[in-house]
């Protein structure tokens, strides 16, 4: 029987709202001057440009172009660890920085901002989280690559959606009990697909919380011969719907590899991009955020990804500035998780 995980209370101040912070637009000219500059600062600096799914299409472009990667956090990580480039300018937000910097403490991480945070990060700062571990400590300590610094180096593990479910198989394999943090639907998937005995922490992604499943029902009934991806931060009412849960990566193959014709996507609409880019020609709709009757269906966009553009990136490697910067102590410990999570191969 799980005990209720110590409530944190998020200040509404702290959090955006999904899709409150609109994407960037350029005209043609500057677009193109910001194009070619960021190539030739990427060259003069040493730099390789990595990018999450979600960000700007236009960052995305770029990193493909110069040989930098665009991924989810996992790939993210692994790529950055093995890339030769002494600078690595990380598009998406603060954990990952904080992730390219404790596996790679001896280079240089820089971002396009360092404002862009993520809800699941916030909902579990390091003060309460401790005091929460130490109320449990016969439990091994799991959390989500979305959290700080110093909430890696509490944990004995780091996961992402990409591995979570084989590394609490794992772990569930050996008798281990689990203190999970900090995506409340995301461990009640892994708790479910495991059988793991896991302990909760409550936070949730503002994106993923906000998809509903009467609009995702009538969707559907609209069209019956989609197939629904769900990403696993959703809610359990939407993830039960799904044909497909998974990471990024994994909805990104399903488009891919599925036969269907059309796809109703519950996660953050910049993933949109590449699955256009992998799977021409087949419809993507978006999971509907709000309920029946309302206007708004199309706005499940992470606000801070999307704080993320081609101006302030430019403007990172230029001036050198947005370097992440993680405490070396807080980073020594928290490599320890972070790397199990980079080597673990099912
Ligand atoms: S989409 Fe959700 S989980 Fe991802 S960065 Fe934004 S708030 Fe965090």
């Amino acid at each position: 029987m799980s005990t209720p995980a110590k409530q944190v209370i998020v200040e509404p101040a702290a959090l955006l709202a999904p899709g409150s912070i609109a994407a960037p637009e350029y005209s043609a000219g500057e677009l193109e001057a910001l194009r070619a500059s960021i190539k030739q600062l990427l060259i003069e600096k040493d730099a390789v440009l990595v990018a999450h799914y979600y960000t700007d299409a236009e960052i995305q472009k770029l990193a493909e172009e110069t040989g930098g990667k665009v991924s989810d956090s996992l790939e993210m990580a692994r790529f950055g660890n093995t890339h030769p480039a002494s600078t690595l300018i990380v598009a998406g937000v603060k954990f990952m920085g904080e992730t390219a910097k404790i596996l790679n403490p001896e280079k240089r991480v820089l971002m396009p901002t360092l404002k862009a945070e993520c809800s699941l990060d916030i909902s579990a700062p390091s003060e309460a989280f401790n005091q929460f571990c130490d109320l449990h400590p016969d439990r091994t300590v799991v959390v989500y690559a979305n959290t700080s610094a110093a909430v890696k180096a509490r944990a004995d593990w780091v996961v992402t959606s990409g591995n979570a479910i084989d590394i609490v198989k794992h772990l569930h394999e050996k008798n281990e009990k689990i203190l999970w943090a900090p995506d409340k639907y995301l461990g009640q998937y892994i708790k479910r697909e495991t059988g793991a005995d896991m302990l909760l922490w409550n936070g949730t992604c503002v994106v993923h919380e906000a998809f509903k499943s009467d609009a995702l029902t009538n969707l559907k009934k609209r069209h019956p011969g989609a197939a629904i991806l769900v990403h696993p931060e959703s809610p359990d009412e939407i993830i039960q719907q799904a044909d497909v849960v998974g990471s990024t990566t994994a909805l990104i193959n399903a488009v891919q590899n599925m036969d269907n014709e059309t796809f109703i996507v519950a996660t953050d609409n910049g993933i949109f991009h590449k699955m256009k880019q992998v799977a021409a020609g087949k419809r993507l709709i978006e999971a509907p955020i709000v309920g029946e009757g309302a206007t708004c269906v199309s706005c499940a966009h992470c606000p801070w990804m999307a704080m993320n553009d081609l101006r302030n990136l430019k403007k990172a490697l230029e001036t050198e500035c947005n370097e992440v910067h993680v405490d070396p102590v807080i980073g020594r410990q928290a490599l320890i998780s972070t790397q199990r999570m980079v080597d673990f191969n099912a």
